[in-house]
């Protein structure tokens, strides 16, 4: 499967889906990562993308773009989500991971609102919590018990961040922690990341379906039979483009 990751900042993928995204790796799924912002408001930019970059080969991804917006001004608009639909196309993703629409951040709200936008044509989009998101419901766990380790190295390469708590090791393993106790799904499982669902569709097995987005062919637009009044003003089709 083809895996896409979105996030405003760099280390926002990693602390929402980086156990997920390490173990899929590991189980031959390509990993791509979307990155918006160079996080300029928290550290340098230049050691922020750097980071990034080692994030990505640290977990074996297969593909990593860093947009160029400006960190802590984010706004859902034309530019964000073209940027968006940019990434998804060439990640061709079964399956897009991004931030949770109701995260205290507001780039966090911005990218995951656009996201949602931007991936109208994709069948399969779940959004992730890190460990300051409040409000947030789960609806799938996914076992990170195996890579839990790997997932705070992930967070540990981000040195720059190292001062804020929501980074540290134990906020990592408490998070992932409850989740997994509150799945219930089995005491051999001690660490869980959990998602919200905003898309999801499966087959006839009950596998995530992609649906191959098919470009429809508009006829030529209905033509008034009986002779329009020059008066009448014929407005043009107006054909809605997302
Ligand atoms: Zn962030």
């Amino acid at each position: 499967m083809n895996i896409l990751a979105i996030g405003a900042h760099p280390d926002d993928i990693e602390l929402g889906c980086g156990g997920m995204l390490v173990r899929a790796a590991r189980s031959g799924h390509q990993i791509y990562m979307c990155t918006v912002t160079r996080g300029a408001a928290s550290g340098d930019p230049n050691e922020r993308t750097q980071e990034l970059f080692k994030s990505a080969k640290f977990m074996g991804a297969k593909g990593v773009t860093i947009g160029d917006f400006q960190d802590t001004k984010l706004t859902v608009d034309n530019e964000l989500i073209n940027f968006l639909e940019s990434c998804i196309n060439k990640a061709d993703p079964d399956i897009i991971l991004t931030h949770f629409h109701g995260d205290i951040h507001h780039d966090h709200r911005a990218v995951s609102t656009a996201t949602q936008e931007a991936a109208r044509f994709n069948s399969n989009v779940l959004a992730y919590e890190i460990p300051l998101t409040r409000n947030f419901e789960p609806k799938v766990y996914y076992d990170i018990s195996d890579v839990i380790d790997d997932k705070i190295e992930l967070i540990r390469i981000y040195w720059s961040q190292r001062s804020k708590l929501y980074t540290k090791a134990n906020a990592i393993k408490s998070l992932a922690e409850f989740r997994a106790l509150q799945s219930r799904l089995n005491t051999s499982i001690n660490y869980v990341e959990a998602f919200d669902v905003l898309k999801l569709c499966l087959d006839k097995e009950f596998k995530l379906q992609k649906v191959p987005y098919e470009n429809v062919q508009m006829g030529e637009p209905h033509m008034a039979s009986v002779p329009l009044d020059p008066a009448d003003e014929i407005m043009p089709h107006q054909m809605a483009e997302r």
